[in-house]
Protein backbone atom coordinates (compact mmCIF):
# COMPACT_ATOMS: atom_id res chain seq x y z
CA UNK A 1 0.00 0.00 0.00
CA UNK A 2 1.04 3.32 -1.04
CA UNK A 3 0.35 6.97 0.36
CA UNK A 4 2.48 8.59 -1.68
CA UNK A 5 0.89 7.64 -5.10
CA UNK A 6 -2.45 10.42 -5.82
CA UNK A 7 -2.23 11.08 -2.54
CA UNK A 8 -3.72 14.87 -3.26
CA UNK A 9 -7.31 16.14 -2.70
CA UNK A 10 -7.15 17.63 -6.53
CA UNK A 11 -6.61 14.58 -8.37
CA UNK A 12 -6.42 10.92 -8.29
CA UNK A 13 -8.54 9.06 -5.50
CA UNK A 14 -11.32 11.06 -4.36
CA UNK A 15 -12.13 12.09 -8.27
CA UNK A 16 -12.63 8.35 -9.02
CA UNK A 17 -14.78 7.33 -6.28
CA UNK A 18 -12.27 5.11 -4.87
CA UNK A 19 -11.44 6.20 -0.94
CA UNK A 20 -9.68 3.23 0.07
CA UNK A 21 -6.48 3.47 -1.09
CA UNK A 22 -5.49 -0.23 -3.02
CA UNK A 23 -2.32 -1.80 -3.38
CA UNK A 24 -0.37 -1.70 -6.77
CA UNK A 25 -1.55 -5.06 -7.89
CA UNK A 26 -5.22 -4.16 -7.50
CA UNK A 27 -5.35 -1.41 -9.08
CA UNK A 28 -8.00 -1.07 -11.89
CA UNK A 29 -6.39 -1.50 -14.91
CA UNK A 30 -6.30 1.55 -17.08
CA UNK A 31 -7.40 2.70 -21.05
CA UNK A 32 -6.00 3.53 -23.80
CA UNK A 33 -6.42 7.20 -24.86
CA UNK A 34 -5.96 7.78 -28.70
CA UNK A 35 -5.05 10.86 -30.06
CA UNK A 36 -7.10 10.91 -33.38
CA UNK A 37 -10.70 10.54 -33.52
CA UNK A 38 -10.24 8.38 -36.48
CA UNK A 39 -7.56 6.76 -38.51
CA UNK A 40 -4.61 8.94 -40.02
CA UNK A 41 -2.13 8.46 -42.22
CA UNK A 42 1.07 10.86 -42.61
CA UNK A 43 -0.16 12.69 -39.89
CA UNK A 44 3.35 15.11 -40.48
CA UNK A 45 1.87 15.69 -43.55
CA UNK A 46 -1.50 17.21 -42.65
CA UNK A 47 -1.45 20.87 -40.32
CA UNK A 48 -1.85 20.83 -36.82
CA UNK A 49 -5.45 22.52 -36.94
CA UNK A 50 -6.86 19.98 -39.84
CA UNK A 51 -6.02 16.69 -37.90
CA UNK A 52 -9.29 14.99 -36.06
CA UNK A 53 -7.52 15.22 -32.60
CA UNK A 54 -9.49 13.87 -29.96
CA UNK A 55 -10.68 15.56 -26.63
CA UNK A 56 -7.87 13.62 -24.45
CA UNK A 57 -4.78 15.08 -26.67
CA UNK A 58 -3.49 18.00 -25.41
CA UNK A 59 -3.50 19.76 -28.45
CA UNK A 60 -7.40 20.78 -28.21
CA UNK A 61 -6.28 22.43 -24.62
CA UNK A 62 -4.61 25.33 -23.62
CA UNK A 63 -1.64 23.31 -20.96
CA UNK A 64 0.02 26.61 -20.32
CA UNK A 65 -1.96 28.14 -17.50
CA UNK A 66 1.70 27.66 -15.13
CA UNK A 67 3.87 30.44 -17.53
CA UNK A 68 5.26 32.83 -15.59
CA UNK A 69 7.36 34.29 -18.42
CA UNK A 70 6.79 34.42 -22.67
CA UNK A 71 8.37 34.69 -25.37
CA UNK A 72 7.70 37.79 -28.09
CA UNK A 73 8.18 37.92 -31.10
CA UNK A 74 9.62 40.75 -33.60
CA UNK A 75 8.66 40.06 -37.27
CA UNK A 76 11.09 42.77 -38.13
CA UNK A 77 14.32 41.53 -36.95
CA UNK A 78 13.33 37.56 -38.07
CA UNK A 79 15.26 36.36 -40.64
CA UNK A 80 13.08 33.32 -41.11
CA UNK A 81 15.77 30.69 -40.23
CA UNK A 82 13.42 27.65 -38.24
CA UNK A 83 16.22 27.49 -35.53
CA UNK A 84 13.13 28.46 -32.71
CA UNK A 85 10.99 26.15 -34.75
CA UNK A 86 13.34 23.32 -34.93
CA UNK A 87 14.56 23.72 -30.77
CA UNK A 88 10.73 24.21 -29.07
CA UNK A 89 10.19 21.18 -27.15
CA UNK A 90 6.15 21.57 -26.85
CA UNK A 91 5.98 22.42 -31.23
CA UNK A 92 4.53 25.78 -29.68
CA UNK A 93 6.08 28.13 -33.03
CA UNK A 94 4.28 28.36 -36.27
CA UNK A 95 5.41 28.09 -38.72
CA UNK A 96 4.31 27.71 -42.48
CA UNK A 97 6.79 27.46 -45.47
CA UNK A 98 9.58 28.22 -43.77
CA UNK A 99 8.11 31.75 -42.50
CA UNK A 100 7.81 32.07 -39.08
CA UNK A 101 4.59 33.35 -37.96
CA UNK A 102 4.36 33.34 -33.63
CA UNK A 103 4.00 31.52 -30.71
CA UNK A 104 1.21 29.17 -29.63
CA UNK A 105 0.75 31.10 -26.51
CA UNK A 106 -2.04 28.00 -25.61
CA UNK A 107 1.13 25.38 -25.36
CA UNK A 108 4.33 27.05 -25.01
CA UNK A 109 5.28 26.66 -21.64
CA UNK A 110 7.91 29.81 -21.11
CA UNK A 111 11.12 27.31 -21.26
CA UNK A 112 12.72 30.00 -22.73
CA UNK A 113 15.12 27.57 -25.43
CA UNK A 114 13.61 29.79 -28.67
CA UNK A 115 14.85 32.91 -27.38
CA UNK A 116 18.29 30.98 -26.24
CA UNK A 117 18.92 29.27 -30.07
CA UNK A 118 17.53 32.86 -31.94
CA UNK A 119 20.86 34.02 -33.44
CA UNK A 120 19.70 37.23 -34.94
CA UNK A 121 20.76 40.71 -33.60
CA UNK A 122 18.63 42.11 -31.19
CA UNK A 123 17.13 38.28 -30.97
CA UNK A 124 13.60 38.08 -32.50
CA UNK A 125 12.15 36.39 -29.72
CA UNK A 126 13.02 37.71 -26.16
CA UNK A 127 11.38 37.04 -23.10
CA UNK A 128 9.35 38.50 -20.90
CA UNK A 129 6.98 38.53 -17.85
CA UNK A 130 3.56 36.87 -19.05
CA UNK A 131 1.63 39.72 -18.03
CA UNK A 132 3.88 42.22 -20.49
CA UNK A 133 1.95 43.24 -23.38
CA UNK A 134 3.51 42.12 -26.78
CA UNK A 135 2.94 46.09 -28.08
CA UNK A 136 4.88 47.14 -25.10
CA UNK A 137 7.25 44.56 -25.54
CA UNK A 138 7.90 45.45 -29.23
CA UNK A 139 8.33 49.61 -28.21
CA UNK A 140 11.31 48.37 -25.96
CA UNK A 141 12.90 45.94 -28.11
CA UNK A 142 16.89 46.65 -27.65
CA UNK A 143 19.10 48.06 -30.39
CA UNK A 144 21.29 46.09 -32.22
CA UNK A 145 24.48 45.43 -30.35
CA UNK A 146 27.81 46.39 -32.09
CA UNK A 147 31.00 44.45 -31.67
CA UNK A 148 33.88 44.92 -29.82
CA UNK A 149 36.63 46.53 -31.67
S1 LIG B 1 9.41 29.39 -24.66
FE1 LIG B 1 9.84 27.17 -24.90
S2 LIG B 1 7.84 26.24 -25.23
FE2 LIG B 1 7.57 28.43 -25.58
S3 LIG B 1 7.82 28.70 -27.80
FE3 LIG B 1 9.83 29.05 -26.82
S4 LIG B 1 10.88 27.06 -26.90
FE4 LIG B 1 8.68 26.69 -27.26
S1 LIG C 1 15.16 31.64 -34.46
FE1 LIG C 1 14.80 33.86 -34.50
S2 LIG C 1 15.39 34.52 -36.57
FE2 LIG C 1 15.14 32.29 -36.62
S3 LIG C 1 12.99 31.98 -37.29
FE3 LIG C 1 13.01 31.96 -35.03
S4 LIG C 1 12.55 34.09 -34.45
FE4 LIG C 1 13.18 34.11 -36.61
Amino acid sequence: MSKGVLATEKRGIRELGAEEFVGWDEVTQGTVLYSFETEVKDVAHIRPEERPYSDFNSYTATVASWRVIKPIYNRDVCIDCQHCWVWCPDTSIISRDKQMLGIDYDHCKGCGVCAEVCPTNPKSLIMFAESEEIEDALAKWPEKKKKAK
